[in-house]
């Protein structure tokens, strides 16, 4: 369909244009309801985009299951090639998306333009080329012949948050998209802009109308309809423990496979035995994205003896941490989403604060900046089982605590009703080996963060989500695994 420049639909961010309409069925559909997106750089408004609900959650759906038989019925090398081909569309347009990324949630330009999309494009490639290897070794059971296979499961929901955004739609799409599925997506209301651009994207390489939909809205109003439709075979969900518990329930319903990827309260470990520079790189990287990295590892766990050496490093390091707007490449740290999360950030602190704990850095607004700059912020003194070692901030808020041996530093590691990952800084590799498999968490890094491969399970223990998604774990999510048990030539069946 030709596309009409109109000003009411198409917004021009950041010199981009963004159709800010649903994207069903290979058409653009406007709503009565718009809502407003603003920018968390300096809050000005960027676009009102389609407030979608209940009929056009059910008309992407019917769309996707339209869609569906001629999709899932192409063959598994046509399906890799249109993959690398929205691979390359993104490749074509990264300083695009990595300009609107920024200008709708704040993340910072250069990670954007150097990891972040380049990323998204590799979820595509690597999921193409997956899809091909995907294969499991026949074997026999009596002379019969078992025969894995993955068939496609049908029209995948794909729900998904704001701190990353086309990051994590993209980890869903591709691996749903690879397995022969059709997809409704629905991206998070702070930060919708992108996802319209990967309606376009796909398009433009060729992946037919109503496989990818992109419905635009608030979660309790179109999210809501789309996962409780009784049509939709299965649930991927990232985003927050609360909505988790409204999305489970949606599937629990309808008996639909949900995997849901939640947050954190992760750890990270410093032992008394650590390269300590190493150590305090590692702790001011947990400020990335302004803290919103489900991943993060905010609670600093630091062996007594060594504790106030590792905090004056921390503090030396994290002070020349660059604070502003995220599109100046010497920025380090950007703004906060949202006003409503800006506050919450700092309700966490000032209760802390409130309740005996200290700031050795930050603890408040950034009044120079003003707006939604956080100040990079470490807690110490911080009271066991209070909130702000319990609960997720999401915002560049770290706490310290300290141990005195292997077993109180795993007690306090394993101590929230969390699991999704956990570092640990050491030079002794016996006690790295003992400490991280007591460990409760989805992934653990020794000596390293962040470093991630889309072979490896991801996922959370605990209430950090239910599922593991990576290679052929996703492979296993997003298909009905079938077994097909062949009789040898001849064979007579006796019961
Ligand atoms: P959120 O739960 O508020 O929203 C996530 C998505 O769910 C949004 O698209 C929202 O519109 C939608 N939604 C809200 N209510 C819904 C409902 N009733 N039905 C259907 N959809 C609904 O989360 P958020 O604030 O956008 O994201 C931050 C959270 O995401 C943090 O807790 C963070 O840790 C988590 N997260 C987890 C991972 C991971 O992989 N484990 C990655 C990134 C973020």
């Amino acid at each position: 369909m030709s596309q009409r420049h109109d000003t009411a639909v198409v917004a021009t961010i950041a010199g981009v244009a963004v159709d800010t309409r649903h994207w069903i069925g290979g058409r653009r559909v406007a709503s009565p309801a718009t809502f407003p997106d603003t920018s968390p750089i300096d809050g000005s408004p960027l676009t009102e985009v389609a407030r979608g609900g209940a009929h056009e959650a059910a008309a992407a759906v019917t769309a996707a299951q339209a869609a569906f038989p001629s999709w899932s019925a192409t063959s598994r090398e046509e399906r890799a090639r249109i993959l690398h081909a929205i691979a390359d569309g993104v490749e074509n347009r990264i300083e695009e998306l990595a300009a609107v990324e920024t200008a709708d949630n704040g993340a910072l330009l250069r990670s954007h333009r150097r990891g972040v999309m380049p990323r998204v494009a590799h979820n595509f490639r690597f999921f193409a080329d997956w899809l091909l290897s995907l294969a499991h070794e026949d074997f026999e059971t009596r002379g019969h012949t078992n025969r894995i296979s993955w068939d496609p499961a049908g029209v995948c929901a794909l729900i998904t948050p704001w701190n990353a955004p086309l990051m994590l739609a993209t980890w869903k799409v591709a691996p749903a998209l690879a397995a022969g599925n059709t997809v409704v997506l629905k991206p998070a209301e702070w930060s919708p802009l992108t996802a319209s651009l990967l309606a376009d994207i796909a398009a433009e390489a060729g992946l037919p109308s109503g496989v990818l939909n992109v419905v635009q809205g608030y979660g309790e109003e179109v999210g809501s309809a789309l996962v409780s439709d009784p049509r939709v075979a299965r649930i991927s969900f990232t985003g927050s423990v609360p909505t988790a518990r409204h999305i489970a329930g949606a599937a629990a319903a309808n008996l639909v496979p949900v995997s849901l990827e939640l947050g954190g309260k992760s750890p990270l470990l410093v032992f008394a035995d650590s390269d300590l520079d190493l150590a305090v790189e590692l702790a001011v990287e947990q400020y990335d994205n302004a803290g919103q990295v489900c991943l993060a590892g905010t609670r600093l766990l630091v062996e007594s003896s060594v504790a106030e050496e590792f905090t004056q490093r921390f503090i030396v390091k994290a002070a020349a941490l660059q604070q502003g707007d995220p599109r100046d490449e010497a920025t380090d740290i950007g703004p906060n989403i949202h006003p409503d999360h800006f506050a919450r950030i700092d309700g966490f602190v000032q209760r802390a604060l409130a309740t005996g704990a200290r700031a050795v850095i930050g603890g408040g607004p950034n009044t120079e900046l003003g707006g939604l700059y956080y100040r990079p912020t470490l807690l110490t003194d911080v009271a066991p089982d209070t909130e702000i070692v319990t609960e997720e901030v999401f915002g560049p808020v770290l706490t310290l605590q300290t141990f005195d041996t292997d077993e109180e530093a795993v007690a306090l590691a394993n101590g929230t009703r969390f699991g999704l990952a956990a570092t640990v800084v050491t030079g002794d590799s016996e006690r790295a080996r003992r400490i991280t498999e007591q460990l409760v968490a989805g992934t653990v890094w020794v000596n390293c963060f962040f470093v991630r491969d889309l072979q490896a399970p991801f996922g959370g223990a605990r209430q950090s989500g239910i599922g593991r998604e990576g290679g052929t774990w996703s492979f296993d999510f997003y298909c009905d695994v079938k077994n097909t048990v062949t009789a040898p030539k001849g064979w007579q069946h006796h019961g």
